[in-house]
């Protein structure tokens, strides 16, 4: 697979891409030229006011978040040269961050790697995670999940030179990489008994060991793994996605306010086209465009 719009990457990369929903109002009001500061009688505040004593009101009132999402991966979360990660899921932490009225330099962007997500939320080490992140009951026991936001599903990568790999069930017996404390391990242990499960910590530490023969194939979500062969000639994503995958922004558990009040940002970027042109800078230079997913307000 080949990057089919490098332009927009590197416009992306250079910062360019300004999301249309910030400050929450219709039109953002701007000062009339020659303007000598005599705010007068108008209401010219564009700063969004929350509940008192709520996590967005803390959160606007600090001026900082810290989010965590992955640097390894491609469309979704890749460290850029200057150390800023960029990806879709960047771009809704991005999101989520302008609505609270929080400048670009009041992220704080830390890794995530699969395993570690829900105690990074529960310790307080990061405000949200937005992380290729399956929501699921079983981490809702331990954290709550705004979303879902996009919904992807575990497909496998193999070289180019591999034909004998088509789908799950051809994993028998063969060496299959994925990471730990992900749901694709846990689906392989679970579901392919017979695939010989090598995990890593992170998605980016199976590209070696597959090229080497350590491993025969890769497992996660297609989407992960498209980003991984759009960068890399000898690589493929074979067959179709043989799970559900509803990507969430995992927050502290019951928050319902701060849970609910994402999934209203969501709604209306679906609505405003902010997700879309988000998605169109990032993963959709690779992957068609879909319909963003109803947000699950449990
Ligand atoms: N979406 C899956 C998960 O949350 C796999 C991708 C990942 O490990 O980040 O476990």
């Amino acid at each position: 697979m080949k990057i089919r719009n490098a332009g927009v990457i590197a416009l992306l990369s250079a910062g360019a891409l300004t999301l249309s929903a910030c400050g929450g109002g219709d039109e953002p009001t701007e000062p009339a030229a020659g303007d000598t500061g005599d705010t007068g009688t108008s209401e010219t505040t564009d700063a969004p006011e929350f509940p008192e004593g709520s996590t967005m009101a803390e959160l606007a009132e600090a001026g900082e978040i810290t989010i965590g999402t992955k640097f390894d991966q491609p469309l979704f979360g890749l460290q850029g040269p200057n150390g800023v990660p960029e990806g879709f899921d960047v771009e809704i932490g991005r999101l989520i961050a302008s609505e609270l009225g929080i400048p670009e330099d009041g992220i704080n962007w830390v890794e995530t790697i699969s395993s570690n997500r829900e105690p990074f939320i529960e310790s307080g080490q990061v405000d949200i995670v937005v992380a290729t992140y399956t929501i699921n009951d079983a981490r809702k026991e331990i954290i709550s999940f705004a979303g879902p936001y996009y919904e992807a599903g575990q497909s496998i990568l193999t070289l180019t030179s591999t034909e004998d790999i088509q789908g799950p069930d051809d994993l028998a017996g063969k060496r299959v990489c994925t990471v730990s404390g992900s749901t694709p391990e846990q689906n392989l242990l679970e579901n392919y008994p017979e695939a010989e499960v090598v995990a890593f910590g992170a998605y980016s530490d199976c590209l070696d060991p597959l090229r080497n023969g350590q491993v025969d194939a890769v497992s996660t979500d297609n989407v992960i793994l498209a980003g991984f062969a759009a960068d890399n000639d000898d690589l493929q994503v074979v067959g179709e996605p043989f799970t559900e995958e509803p990507y969430g922004i995992g927050l502290a558990k019951d928050d319902t306010d701060f849970r609910m009040w994402i999934n209203d940002v969501l709604e209306q970027s679906y609505e405003d086209g902010t997700w879309t042109e988000a998605w169109e800078a990032t993963a959709g230079t690779v992957l068609p465009t879909p319909e963003p997913p109803a947000v699950d307000r449990y």
